[in-house]
């Protein structure tokens, strides 16, 4: 295994759980990464929280998946947590220390230190996160060629398909190409107000490494709005080809949304790439007709960042499709967040050793968060593919509740879902780990 961080550690103990000898290798503190500050594995590089909690938060879900199988990352945080409302936030170093300890102590594991340069022969899980060196970078280009792995994140925001005003918004393709696309269609008042807010809405600061030179291609959507007002609207705003239902002609801007996910629940602003502050990026979203209460599964970002184009490379079980002795795992793997690493890091590690048993690798089920994460990776839109967090949209919907008297069907709220998907979740996760995966459950997984 490669890279002792959120996945790689996570990885280790989760095979050797199973019995497996591991050798792990991590190249900190012989040679450090620009964001790393120490030595310890599991180094947590900016926030100390792990996510929201409970049932109404995916994060939650996914901690309570990871909690029933004795995933080392979410206990270690579970006994160095600090106050923080509802979420799981740690002590930074005392939960590094403890997942270290964790690591260096077990019997099964053997930690070499130093830089990797090549993907190793045999059953192997890199797990080197988005800051894997040039070496190993290049001969995972070599094995899965150069075009599947990315350097930065230029993330365009990502909304949830229920929170569309498809009354305002409409699918259709320019010049009557296939319908793919929802496109908001803007009035030139409306137009005029969203590109006052991008102006004044704030970035974030990169760090002197993170700094990138844009390709004409990902230039953020806030710079290119500094080169002139009708910029956006000559570029990816363009209305072109794009007959409004409600005025037979095309709008004055349009901004356009393409689907993220097989099951069309996750649509993504096309050419809005973005590394606008969260709260500012929301309300400049929010001035797009038709995505007045857009709820944005996945904030736009612009850092540095290595992963590889999942959809076209990866299974569904983290296995590499051109080598499957190979799991990835982590960010490299296509997710984003310290959570969703840990327990990428967890299924490559099972799976490494299952595979070393000669037990097949397995997919946990499409209700529970780790399925429906792992699932997306496999089978995202390739196009543009970026690193993913958890969220609801991820696992599938309710079914829709049976008419009422009148006859109507009642919209269930947020609030009244996502427990019920919480349990149906945790549930399918907790029975296939025991029958399926035929691991040790905690008895009673429920959240604190
Ligand atoms: P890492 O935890 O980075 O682990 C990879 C390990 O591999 C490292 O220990 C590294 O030293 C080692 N390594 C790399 N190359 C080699 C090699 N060739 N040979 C041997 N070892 C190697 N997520 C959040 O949820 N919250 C945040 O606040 C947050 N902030 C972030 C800030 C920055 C600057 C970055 C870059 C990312 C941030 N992330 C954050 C995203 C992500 O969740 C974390 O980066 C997380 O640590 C990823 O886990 P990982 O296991 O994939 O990689």
């Amino acid at each position: 295994m490669i890279g002792a961080g959120l996945a790689g550690s996570e990885a280790a103990l989760a095979a050797a759980r199973l019995g497996v000898r591991v050798r792990l290798h991590e190249m900190r503190p012989v040679k450090m990464t620009p964001a790393h500050r120490t030595g310890n594995f599991a180094e947590l590089v900016c926030s100390t929280s792990l996510g929201g909690e409970g049932e109404l938060q995916a994060k939650g879900l996914l901690q309570a998946e990871l909690r029933s199988v004795g995933g080392a990352i979410v206990s270690a945080a579970d006994e160095s947590r600090v106050p923080a409302g509802n979420a799981l936030a740690v002590d930074r170093d005392e939960f590094s220390a403890r997942v270290t300890r964790l690591v260096r102590e077990h019997p099964l594991i053997e930690v070499v230190p130093g830089e990797v340069g090549a993907v190793p022969e045999g059953i192997a899980v890199i797990a080197t996160g988005p800051l894997t060196t040039g070496a190993l970078a290049a001969d995972l280009m070599r094995l899965t060629g150069s075009e599947r792995l990315s350097f930065y994140d230029a993330a365009a925001p990502v909304i949830a398909f229920e929170s569309i005003n498809l009354e305002v918004a409409w699918r259709a393709g320019r010049y009557d190409q296939s319908a793919d696309y929802i496109n908001c269609p803007f009035t030139k008042e409306e137009y005029l107000r969203f590109f006052e807010a991008l102006e004044q809405a704030r970035s974030h600061t990169p760090h002197d490494w993170e700094k990138l030179d844009f390709f004409e291609g990902c230039m953020p959507i806030e710079e290119i709005a500094r080169r002139g007002v009708d910029t956006p609207r000559f570029g990816p705003m363009s209305p072109k080809g794009l007959d409004d239902p409600r005025t037979g002609r095309w709008p004055y801007a349009v901004a356009q949304l393409r689907q993220e996910d097989k099951e069309g629940r996750m649509w993504s602003l096309v050419g809005f790439q973005t590394g606008l502050k969260w709260g500012d990026q929301k309300a400049v979203v929010q001035l797009i007709p038709g995505l007045e209460n857009a709820e944005i599964v996945r904030y736009g970002v612009m850092h540095r960042n290595t992963y590889l184009n999942a959809p076209e490379v990866l299974d569904s079980t983290l296995q590499l499709r051109a080598d499957p002795t190979k799991f990835v795992a982590g960010v490299l793997a296509g997710t984003e967040g310290y959570l969703e690493s840990a327990a990428t890091g967890w299924l490559a590690g099972t799976n490494a050793a299952r595979l070393a048993l000669g037990l097949p690798p397995l997919t946990p089920p499409a209700e529970s968060m780790l399925g429906g994460l792992v699932r997306y990776l496999a089978s995202a839109n390739p196009k543009g593919f970026q690193p993913m967090n958890v969220n609801w949209a991820l696992v599938p919907e309710l079914p829709a509740p049976e008419p009422g008297p009148n006859g109507k069907v009642r919209k269930l709220g947020k609030r009244e879902k996502r427990p019920v998907m919480f349990r149906r979740g945790l549930n399918a996760f907790v029975d296939w780990a025991r029958e399926e995966a035929g691991l040790r459950v905690a008895a009673l997984p429920v959240p604190p």
